[in-house]
């Protein structure tokens, strides 16, 4: 079981110079064609599902359920991005847009997957390659809730942690609310009693909604926008905050949401309207992630290295589905720079990692 590195990079470079930004269904569309042709060659069934997620199927079939590889194609790189940044080696390092995040994930399971030979394991493997999920999984979350319900478990190839490469047992939960204020406007210098400030209420909640973080639970709370007035004379008839939330446990994001969604105006002239909540629920590292993860790391001291398993706070698909099925994430190639500039794979890790893939999906 030896990754063949040059045939690696070789297949990156094919699907790093397609840019596929998630915006452009299209351009998405390109690399999952590449990718298909692969998956085809291997052996596996290719199925188109609705909202142009696709699906593979290597030995699926009698009793057991199979193992579910989440994978998408997508990238957060508009078109002309390889004109700056443009696919490369560099040391051990190598860069492009999408190559850490997750192009480089994608490739891994395909050489995963030839290494196997056609062993599959029992209930083969499932792999869902996705076209949206750095705009919120929208169209595909549907496909990837019902495919970890009919899986025994869940390797999401998203990259390991920078530098420690460890793997991800668990994710904050993550959502987003919009509070618009609607206050009465008013001259200010001949009526001023008769304004109901928006922006006094918005202020006023921006220190409530911020003091409902718990940073001893995972819990942070922060309003990244805030908007309002229509002139410096006018009290403000509106103003809108727009806040981030990140949560380690359901209790929390819930307790949090119907916090929000509770605000009173201390003025009753001003009105709250709440639009948002929790897009992505908390992946917690259950028994069963526990299990994964323990069964990794036997795997890679046995290879010869050594892999940890860390919580945080970025979201991905494995937040939809750990809260169904056990779910091992961190699972990709090695690197740095998602969605940054210096955006790169570190070549020396990268075939670890690969061969750990391997055996996981080979034994697990
Ligand atoms: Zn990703």
């Amino acid at each position: 079981m030896h990754p063949d590195l040059p045939a690696m990079i070789a297949d990156l470079r094919a699907l790093v110079e397609i840019e596929s930004p998630s915006t452009d269904p299209a351009a998405v569309a390109r690399v999952m064609d590449v990718v298909e042709a692969r998956a085809r060659e291997l052996g596996g069934v290719a199925e188109p599902l609705p909202g142009g997620t696709r699906q593979f199927s290597f030995g699926v079939g009698g009793e057991e359920r199979p193992i579910l590889v989440l994978t998408h194609a997508d990238t957060v790189w508009p078109h002309g991005t390889l004109g700056e940044m443009p696919f490369r080696a560099e040391g051990d390092r190598l860069y492009g847009p999408g190559t850490y995040d997750m192009k480089a994930g994608i490739v891994g399971v395909l050489h995963a997957l030839g290494a196997l030979e056609g062993r599959w394991p029992r209930g083969g493997v499932r792999m869902l390659l996705t076209p949206d999920e750095e705009v919120g999984s929208r169209a595909s979350r549907p496909h990837i809730e019902a495919a970890a319900r009919g899986a025994r478990a869940v390797f999401v190839v998203e990259p390991p942690v920078t530098d420690t490469h460890a793997l991800k047992i668990g994710r904050k939960g993550v959502g987003s609310f919009g509070l618009t204020f609607h206050g009465v406007a008013s001259h200010t210098g001949n009526k001023p009693g008769e304004g109901a400030s928006a922006i006094t209420e918005a202020a006023r909640a921006v220190l409530e909604v911020q003091a409902l973080a718990r940073p001893d639970l995972g819990t942070t709370v922060s309003v990244g926008m805030i908007r309002g007035g229509s002139a410096v004379n006018v009290i403000p008839a509106e103003a809108t905050l727009e806040i981030d939330l990140r949560a380690s446990t359901v209790a929390e994001g819930e307790r949090v949401a119907e916090a929000i969604r509770a605000l009173a105006p201390a003025d009753p002239r001003v009105q709250i309207t709440v639009t948002g909540g929790l897009n992505r629920p908390p992946f917690e590292p259950g028994p069963g992630t526990l299990a994964l993860f323990g069964r990794a790391q036997d795997i890679a001291r046995g290879l010869g290295f050594e892999v940890g398993g860390e919580v945080v706070g970025g979201g991905s698909d494995g937040n939809f589905t750990a809260p169904i099925t056990p779910t091992l994430d961190g699972l990709g190639a090695p690197g740095d720079g998602a969605h940054a500039a210096h955006e790169h794979v570190r070549l020396d890790r990268w075939p670890d990692h690969v061969r750990l893939l391997t055996r996981l999906l080979g034994e697990v």
